[in-house]
């Protein structure tokens, strides 16, 4: 299972990337720049667990160290060395991430993922608000 695997290097700078709980999901955060690395599976994951997550990210997801302006393209992905494609949310045109079309694996540079779990969960509760 993921909490096995061996620690993976960032994409952006090669730096070992840190394991963080969110909500019981285990993601790896990247000491440097602070990008996330997710495994397939664990976006959703982290969606659905609602406040408590989104509290987590929104602690520890800073946009001041982001230094994405030297990222190298395409990034390799640190599970198989593929190049990953980047991908815009449909909903939040300003976020980007990373995928890796063999593993599933998504990269998100520091402050995307806090503002994509934002307005998805926002939208959520509208949503169901009527
Ligand atoms: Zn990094
Ligand atoms: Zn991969």
């Amino acid at each position: 299972m993921p909490d096995q695997d061996p620690p993976i290097s960032c994409p952006l700078d090669g730096t070992t990337m840190e394991r963080v709980n969110i909500a019981g999901v285990a993601v790896d955060r990247c000491p440097a720049c602070c990008g996330i690395w997710l495994d397939r599976g664990e976006l959703r994951a982290i969606m659905e667990s609602g406040a408590r997550g989104r509290a987590r990210i929104e602690a520890w997801d800073r946009d001041e160290c982001d230094d994405s302006c030297g990222r190298p393209n395409p990034l390799l992905c640190p599970r198989d060395r593929q190049r990953m494609s980047v991908h815009r949310d449909p909903r939040q045109q300003h976020v980007e991430y990373d995928l890796c079309p063999k593993c599933g694996g998504v990269f998100f540079d520091a402050g995307e993922l806090k503002d994509l779990t934002h307005v998805t969960i926002a939208e959520r509760l509208k949503g169901m608000l009527g």
